[in-house]
């Protein structure tokens, strides 16, 4: 059974659309089951009834024409209660419907199984019989299976098929919504830029060429150029090789030389697909053929095919002179978007950023969040490559990508764009003024920085200190650890660049998902297992180098504080404490005039807020880090798109974990900050500030916004919201009455509601 499920999943996840995925569905499921019919409904995203779109055994005439609601007929129940139904004698039941011309009627077992992808009901599966039985247990089991496994694959090939509807020209395509990690806050409407990596034929995007002639010539100049490098190799290795192994070559001139391939690639590029498109198309549609095979000899073809085909699209790019030129809202759109990529685009004409893999915490993210393009991540059930040149909208506060926007969705996000705009211009005139509540109670800005280019844009917000320098991205961008004099000139400007104000900086804080290409890490679990401070208090030759630059940097700055990321136990406070007084020592040895730095410790592990107290007691300071502390509160990744709906910093939970850790900071006199991405939120900033936060650390781009709706509230208030807000039962409620109180406040500009 797993056999033929795997077999089955593997064919959908070949198929080229939706029609094809399905059909492929309804043919291997009757088979399997040995039924007389297998039908799906899919859903209409626009009428929401069920379509009667794929079918081996009944009449198939009617595909695309009959539809039901949901609640009609045995398959809208099936869709309405969200479970399978299995009937011997399906005419018998209260709800069958019979639909003229579809050719049911003679089928009396039936057995019907909702296809659901993140709780969305996608369609109805459905298998019928002419012999009155129920189908067993087993057929049922199976057939809820493969609709579980297959509704992220019919999902991906939805969204694939409304992006070529047009094409097509049939209808308008729908609206689709794709949903991925939130990278940097903000909304961009715009057209796609696909970045697709060097040779390879599964990442060309799709363009439409008007010269069709000279992308002819560049197709056969390829394939000449590939025959003579294949021809040199083969004469070249004629001697080393036995007469089989030598035979490959010849395959892969036949291949070259296959009339079909060469006159298909033509064919599309006559068309108006350009060289590398047509060959992607052609050349990924042989290797599906082969993969296919029974043979595995044939099957292994499936490899070469692949190699020539990459070695064509080499020649084609690299004798592509065509500039990139870049539409005025450029969204780029690619696979693992790097930050060279993104140095490559004037910034003036990039609005927005989408890549199909990491998370909010990759480099790109920080980038993006650091130049203020908002940007989604993990977008993983997006068919990039078909995106070139479409009209695209992205939500980087949701982590959101519409495709095919209609009009009414288009005119929401372009209100909720200019309200944005307007609330930046405004928010100009406050760079000089002071953070201060209408009552006076001042409250320190911070910005958290890791790149260079943090600390210009910084400055030119008006931070007043960096809460979080995150040292760990100098390592990353380096292929082994930086030495201590390289870190120091490193530290040393940052420290510099921010005299007297203080910066914060984090001891390496590695593990999890954040990897150094020398110094891999490989864990099941590695966000539960050596990360931060369990690295570093393991390796004291790299938190002793740290720290000893560190502080041998800010002699005569004297603006360092340095912070433990990490921390769930005293006994790591108080060895960290330790090295970093010994590092201290030792400089001082060598001569340098230097304090010693105060020494705070990161809030982000749910037992820390619990020992915030005896932590506080020992540190010089606290600093919430919320991005891990709700991670690890809620039990939810946050780098997981299928669960990003119950990442919510705003949950209760969450909220009285801060509360606790800033009365904990308070009744030992100490300074608490946070330094997670609530911080920049302004919907956050009554609360933070209800709750007695010092200072809060945010990108330099959410600077502005929460300086304005500090100054634009009053301490005396912000206690009693708190303690409302503090009650209420879930994140939504408290999204709604912070909302509410924002809007009375004017500053309703500031946040725009998700759609659903
Ligand atoms: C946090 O966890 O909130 C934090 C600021 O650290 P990072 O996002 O770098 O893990
Ligand atoms: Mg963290």
């Amino acid at each position: 059974m797993l056999e033929m499920l795997r077999n089955i999943v593997q064919e959908v996840n070949l198929a080229e659309d939706l029609d094809s995925a399905l059909k492929i569905i309804v043919q291997r499921i009757r088979e399997a089951i040995g039924a007389d019919v297998c039908s799906i409904y899919m859903r209409d995203q626009r009428s929401g009834r069920y379509v009667f779109q794929a079918n081996e055994g009944l009449n198939r005439e009617q595909l695309g024409q009959i539809s039901l609601a949901a609640g009609e007929g045995l398959v809208g129940l099936v869709a309405e209660r969200e479970e399978p139904l299995n009937l011997d004698l399906a005419t018998s039941h209260a709800n069958f419907h019979p639909v003229e011309g579809i050719g049911e009627e003679p089928f009396n077992a039936f057995l019907g199984v909702p296809i659901i992808h993140q709780r969305e009901v996608l369609g109805v599966l459905v298998v019928q019989q002419k012999e009155q039985r129920r189908f067993d247990e087993s057929e049922e089991s199976f057939l809820v299976t493969i609709s579980a496994q297959l509704a992220g694959v019919v999902a991906h090939a939805r969204v694939t098929g409304s992006i070529t509807f047009d094409t097509v020209g049939s209808r308008p395509p729908d609206s689709s919504k794709v949903r991925g990690i939130a990278g940097a806050p903000g909304i961009a409407i715009g057209e796609a830029v696909v970045v697709s990596p060097v040779a390879d034929l599964y990442a060309v995007p799709d363009f439409k060429t008007s010269d069709r002639r000279s992308e002819l010539r560049a197709f056969k100049k390829a394939l000449i150029a590939v025959r003579a490098d294949i021809e040199m190799v083969a004469e070249k290795l004629e001697e080393q090789l036995n007469p089989e192994e030598h035979a490959l070559f010849d395959v892969y001139l036949r291949i070259l030389d296959d009339a079909t391939i060469g006159t298909e690639v033509a064919s599309r590029i006559k068309a108006g697909q350009w060289a590398q498109g047509a060959l992607s198309q052609v050349m990924i549609e042989h290797i599906q053929n082969f993969e296919r095979m029974e043979q595995s000899y044939l099957r292994e073809r499936a490899v070469d095919v692949r190699d020539l085909g990459t070695r064509v699209l080499a020649y084609l790019q690299a004798a592509d002179s065509r500039q990139q030129s870049y539409p005025d809202s450029s969204i780029l759109v690619g696979e693992e978007l790097t930050a060279s990529i993104l140095g490559e685009i004037p910034r003036e004409k990039l609005a927005g950023i989408i890549s199909i893999t990491g998370s909010g915490n990759s480099h790109v993210a920080i980038l993006a969040r650091a130049m203020g393009v908002p940007t989604v991540m993990g977008a993983g059930d997006l068919p990039y490559t078909r995106l070139q040149g479409r009209e695209v909208i992205i939500d980087g506060y949701y982590g959101e990508v519409y495709l095919n926007p209609d009009a009414a969705l288009r005119e929401r996000f372009a209100a909720a764009l200019a309200q944005g705009e307007e609330v930046s211009q405004d928010l100009e005139s406050l760079r000089g003024e002071i953070c201060e509540t209408l009552d006076g109670h001042r409250l320190s800005l911070w910005v958290n920085t890791g790149l260079v280019e943090d600390v210009e844009h910084a400055l030119d917000h008006g931070a007043e200190g960096v809460g979080l320098y995150r040292t760990e991205v100098t390592f990353q961008r380096l292929d082994r650890f930086p030495s201590e004099e390289e870190q120091r000139q490193i530290y040393r400007s940052q420290l510099q660049a921010f005299a007297p104000l203080p910066v914060t900086m984090r001891t390496l804080d590695i593990g999890g998902d954040k990897a150094l290409p020398y110094f891999p890490i490989k864990e099941d679990n590695p966000f539960l297992g050596w990360r931060g401070i369990r690295v570093t208090l393991d390796h004291p030759e790299i938190l002793l180098v740290q720290t000893r630059a560190m502080i041998k940097a800010s002699a005569g700055l004297d603006n360092l504080r340095i912070m433990l990321p990490m921390v769930s136990n005293l006994s790591e406070l108080e060895e960290a404490l330790e090295f970093i007084r010994r590092a201290h020592h030792e400089v001082v040895e060598e001569g340098s005039e230097v304090s010693m730095p105060p020494v705070g410790v990161m809030v982000e592990v749910p037992a820390a807020v619990y020992q915030a107290r005896e932590l506080a007691r020992l540190a010089d300071f606290l600093s919430v880090g919320s991005n891990d502390l709700t991670q690890y509160l809620l039990a939810v990744d946050r780098n997981n798109s299928r669960v990003a709906d119950l990442y919510n910093a705003f949950h209760p939970a969450v909220l009285h974990a801060l509360r606790q850790v800033a009365e904990a900071a308070r009744a030992e006199g100490r300074q608490v900050s946070i330094c997670g991405e609530l911080a920049g939120d302004p919907a956050a900033t009554v609360l933070l500030l209800g709750m007695g936060f010092n200072a809060l650390s945010m990108n330099a781009n959410s600077l502005a916004r929460v300086k304005k709706a500090v100054r634009s509230l009053s301490l005396t208030e912000a206690g009693p919201i708190m303690e409302q807000v503090m009650n209420l039962g879930n994140s939504l409620s408290v999204h709604q009455r912070l909302q509410t109180f924002l809007s009375d406040k004017g500053l309703s500009g500031f946040f725009h509601a998700p759609l659903d």
